[in-house]
């Protein structure tokens, strides 16, 4: 059926310089692959923020030529178009080859900064890698990701962007009948550990090298001139991670499927599927309809960025040497991520240091609201609040628990005499956001997407571009989730 429309024989001129060295590592790292069109595509969202660091005109997306080429019917002239080939461990074990089924990477744009960033099209059509899958997205799973890169990066956590999504009517088969979509997304890179893991599994250990060298001249230049150049990759992707994981815990998202080809050698958030920020905290909480056994849980994630990180350091050992240099270069996460971590928690307090007696606070609060399920945005955005000056009843109220929550107040003002100085409540403000993407939010506009109305998707994306700040006309989406929220439920299928 997709084969009916014909691509487009006319290019598009994005007007931007391409530089595709993914392309250039040679056909062991992908196999060569045009998106397959879809049927009378439309626009269904654009972040203009991406379009401007890409360097893009601002009226980039008006003409049908662009529709078509976001779309993947029409090619974009000097785009290398490819499926790229990985492996990987799903739930802890070994997958063997995945690769790119449904994205196809573009090439490298040049954006405004001189940097270069791939450009892929998600869900644009089958590919070497499909194995048993269409090759497609739904309109549902990619509002969701379009969405939620967009809002990552706005909360300053490292992720894969989105420039704009399409969709079609033509029909894409999950649980029910739904309808396709394409998200154009970018990235300095999709690498994934699975691309590490791939070339040591097969023991292509010149490719492996290849792509080492490829992401350190990129990516990591200064482990070029270290005396094992493949240990001091581990070791500062290990960096970058246990940076992300902070990150992530601290704002409350939860990832659903660490599998090691989601995770990227960049330390960015990568495919986002059944996510979800959470609503009440539950440090136990399992986003994944799918992951029955919880492996992928809130409080599992950074456990199981340790794993993975293992299993790219497995991937990386012909090239290390020595299994005791790749434990080492593994070793500092024990320590990076919980320091991380505590500065990301004593920022929400408002403290620019941690120390035993911020440590002490914050496990107090996150027990005291594990116990009572608390809202965890609405918490921490209170709390910030309150230090701006807000009475401390809205933070009190949030509690049946009275004397757990005044004993943490208490224990606040101990903080204050004891640093001799107040919390710093901007800092507070800028840690703990008004406003995360939601699952019943995502909900509310795929509803709509649903009916062809789209604008809350825009809207969306405009309050979440600026999570930081009030958005006095959005306050029902900064609110309290409605009832219906905890049903929903997001498994794998996108
Ligand atoms: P994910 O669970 O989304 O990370 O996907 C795991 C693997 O399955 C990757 O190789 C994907 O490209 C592939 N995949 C997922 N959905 C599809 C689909 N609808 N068609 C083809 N490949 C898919
Ligand atoms: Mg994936």
């Amino acid at each position: 059926m997709q084969d009916e429309v014909q691509l487009t024989s006319q290019d598009f001129d994005l007007g931007r310089v391409w530089n595709n060295r993914f392309a250039n590592l040679g056909p062991a790292f992908f196999s060569a692959r045009t998106p397959t069109p879809v049927r009378e595509p439309y626009w269904v969202a654009r972040s203009q923020s991406m379009a401007r660091e890409l360097g893009l005109e601002d009226d980039w997306w008006r003409s049908q030529e662009a529709l078509e080429a976001f779309s993947g019917n029409r090619p974009l002239v000097g785009s290398r178009p490819l499926a790229s080939v990985y492996s990987g461990h799903q739930f802890g074990v070994w997958a063997g080859q995945l690769g790119d089924g449904r994205a196809i990477m573009l090439g490298e744009v040049q954006a405004s900064d001189g940097n270069s960033l791939e450009l892929q099209l998600k869900g644009s059509g089958s590919t070497p890698y499909s194995r048993m899958g269409d090759g497609r997205a739904v309109l549902r799973s990619t509002i969701r990701e379009f969405l939620c890169s967009e809002a990552m990066h706005a909360l300053g956590i490292p992720s894969t962007r989105a420039l704009c999504m399409t969709g079609s009517d033509q029909p894409v088969r999950r649980e029910t009948l739904e309808t396709a979509a394409v998200l154009a997304r970018t990235a300095p890179s999709f690498i994934r550990f699975g691309h590490f893991e791939h070339f040591s599994h097969t023991e292509q250990h010149e490719e492996l090298k290849k792509l080492t060298d490829f992401v350190i001249d990129g990516f990591y230049p200064e482990c070029r001139d270290a005396p094992n150049p493949a240990a001091a990759l581990l070791a500062a992707v290990t960096s970058r991670t246990a940076a992300l994981m902070a990150g992530w815990q601290a704002v409350g998202f939860c990832h659903g499927v660490m599998n090691t080809d989601n995770m990227s050698i960049l330390g960015l958030t990568l495919d986002y599927g059944p996510f979800q920020f959470m609503d009440g905290f539950d440090p136990n909480h399992i986003p994944n309809h799918t992951d029955t056994g919880g492996r992928y849980s809130y409080k599992r994630q950074p456990q199981v960025a340790y794993w993975n990180l293992f299993a790219l350091g497995q991937a990386l050992l012909p090239l290390i040497g020595e299994p005791d240099e790749t434990m080492a270069a593994l070793e500092p996460y024990k320590a990076i991520f919980p320091a991380a971590q505590d500065m990301r928690m004593a920022a929400k307090l408002g403290f620019t240091n941690s120390n035993e007696g911020t440590s002490a606070l914050i496990n107090d609060l996150l027990a005291l609201m594990a116990k009572e399920r608390t809202d965890y945005p609405i918490f921490w955005r209170r709390w910030a609040q309150h230090l701006a000056g807000q009475p401390v009843e809205t933070v009190l109220d949030l509690f049946h628990d009275r004397p757990g929550i005044e004993n943490c107040m208490q224990q606040l003002q101990e903080l204050e005499s004891k640093f001799g100085q107040q919390p710093n409540a901007n800092l507070a403000l800028g840690s703990s956001p008004a406003i995360v993407l939601r699952n019943h939010l995502a909900e509310q506009a795929i509803a709509l997407a649903n009916q062809k109305d789209f604008s809350m998707i825009q809207q969306l994306l405009d309050v979440l571009e600026n999570p930081f700040s009030e958005h006095p006309n959005h306050t029902t989406w900064a609110g309290f989730p409605p009832d219906w929220a905890s049903s929903i439920q997001i498994s794998c299928s996108s």
